[in-house]
């Protein structure tokens, strides 16, 4: 029970929490399932890429000394031999499979590493490049991209948050939780926005540092449309989880919001009288 304001409120039943659980999970289930709709675009680019490898190739490893990337120890790993197993199998890399494949390539700062399958996918090198400067040389953005991690797992949490319950009426007083919960869907996205700008920076960097290193102006051209699609999906990623986890947070709180006894109605007609 829980009074405020002069009215008094019940909880809610078992049974209307775990019909919120199922229909929020529901919504953000599908609201995630339009994820499909972003990625496409990147993905079938890529693998129509692999036809062209050959014309980013040479202009590629020109533009790590263009840029005074190999001066400070970035390389580039070609994944097409080297990838062990092992590394395919731990499930931390699993990444692995898609750039031993030439559908995706990665930049580990930490090991100044660039990783991509250099038969096929040499045309997403220059984003990655332009993520190893994004890592060397700016410090704003090597803040965003230290954000990563630490952003996706806030969204992660908020993503639980919003399937907690909402223990107070409408209008209560709120601490600090009731504030998280009710903010939880904008918290999330905001959480992504870093490495979306990241994401932007480094393909930003990247279409520069092709066009310093002589890449032909009409695969520029292409190299820009490429890098718009692949940030689609992490823009796409970004709001799908933020409305997701607002669904699910706004569909938990309709079902678990306790509810208002009207106490004026059950006074004026009474159960039982007393004789006096
Ligand atoms: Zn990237």
């Amino acid at each position: 029970m829980y009074s405020y304001d002069g009215n008094i409120y019940v909880p809610r039943s078992e049974g209307d929490a775990l019909k919120g659980f199922i229909l929020a999970s529901a919504a953000s289930s599908a609201i995630m399932g339009t994820m499909p709709l972003f990625t496409k675009p990147f993905t079938r680019q890529i693998k129509r890429e692999h036809a062209n490898n050959s014309l980013y190739r040479d202009t590629l490893i020109k533009a790590l000394d263009v840029s005074g990337l190999r001066e400070k120890g970035v390389r580039i790993l070609d994944t097409q031999f080297t990838l062990s197993d092992k590394l395919i199998a731990d499930p931390k890399q699993i990444i692995d499979k898609d750039i031993k494949a030439g559908v995706n390539a990665c930049y580990i700062p930490t090991r100044k590493v660039v990783k991509l399958n250099a038969d096929k996918a040499c045309i997403s090198g220059f984003h990655e490049l332009g993520h190893a400067m994004n890592n060397l040389k700016g410090k704003l953005s090597n803040l965003l991209q230290k954000c990563r991690y630490p952003g996706y797992t806030l969204a992660g949490l908020m993503g639980t948050v919003a399937l907690f319950s909402t223990p107070k009426p409408k209008d209560a007083p709120k601490n600090l939780e009731d504030h998280v919960r009710d903010n939880c869907g904008k918290i999330a996205f905001i959480a992504m926005l870093p490495t979306v700008a990241e994401e932007a920076l480094a393909s930003h960097r990247g279409i520069k540092l092709a066009k310093k290193s002589g890449l032909d102006k009409s695969l520029i051209k292409n190299l820009k449309k490429f890098y718009t699609k692949a940030l689609l999906t992490y823009a796409g990623n970004a709001a799908a989880t933020g409305l997701a986890v607002f669904a699910a947070a706004k569909i938990t709180e309709h079902f678990t919001r306790p509810k208002k006894v009207n106490v004026q109605s059950s006074l004026a007609q009474p159960h039982f009288y007393q004789e006096v």
